[in-house]
């Protein structure tokens, strides 16, 4: 046995509908900008760019219930609903054709994202990641297997805001599809199984606020409900 000088952390993992074994979590990529509208929101030409990818820590992966921290050093937190990919066998240079094999199963999580860093950052040219990953950043449903829903393609994809509808979608319309993002990113990295893909949000990112409820889900796959913390 390795003689660690401290006992190391638990490895993060999430829950799977219908099971109580749990998939072990390795990284989480994140694309940005992956529906027209949402590009154009955040003044981009959705048209002209080919996918991009940022990342947030494993351990940023929390259940989607209960509460979730409001992180500090923002006054600008923002919603983001996204499909959520979990890869079961890793590759390099995947093509679009064996992507979707490479796939273990779909949930539904929150890209919470604190804007005013981002913008930040973006206007200084530094990278995002204090802006996009942080601690509780990226709570997720349990994982829906392939072997029980399949590959779903199109499905309503939504957040409410304390009852208040902010973004609505379909995954019909995501501008680089599964199979496109897996074999993008597997050019770049070696995919390996545990890694998570975050997808991409439709139009209707907004701020939310200390004490707010967010309710999520993806026709199909899940739904998920939490409350943000006083902060
Ligand atoms: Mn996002």
């Amino acid at each position: 046995m390795t003689d660690y000088v401290f006992t190391p952390a638990h490895i993060p993992s999430l829950a799977i509908q219908g099971s109580d074994a749990r998939f072990p979590l390795r990284r989480v990529f994140c694309v940005g900008r992956n529906y027209s509208e949402h590009a154009r929101e955040m003044g981009h030409d959705p048209d002209r760019e080919p996918p991009f990818f940022f990342m947030k820590p494993a351990d940023a992966v929390v259940p989607a219930e209960g509460v979730i921290a409001y992180p500090p050093l923002t006054a600008d937190l923002h919603h983001e609903v996204e499909l959520v990919v979990a890869i079961g066998k890793g590759g390099v240079d995947i093509s679009r054709e064996e992507a979707l094999s490479h796939v273990w199963g779909y949930g539904v999580g929150i890209d919470l994202t604190r804007r005013d860093l981002q913008a930040q950052a973006k206007k200084l040219s530094r990278p995002w990641e204090w802006a996009k990953a942080f601690d509780e950043s990226a709570p997720t449903t349990a994982l829906q297997p392939v072997s029980a829903i399949g590959h779903p393609s199109t499905g309503k994809i939504w957040l409410k805001v304390n009852d208040e509808q902010r973004q609505v979608g379909d995954l019909a319309d995501l501008i680089w599809s599964v199979s496109e993002v897996i074999s993008h990113a597997s050019k770049s990295v070696a995919l390996k199984a545990g890694d998570l893909i975050f997808t991409g949000t439709p139009a209707g990112v907004g701020a939310v606020q200390p004490g707010d409820v967010l309710t999520a889900g993806i026709d199909g796959i899940g739904e998920l409900s939490f409350t943000l913390s006083q902060g």
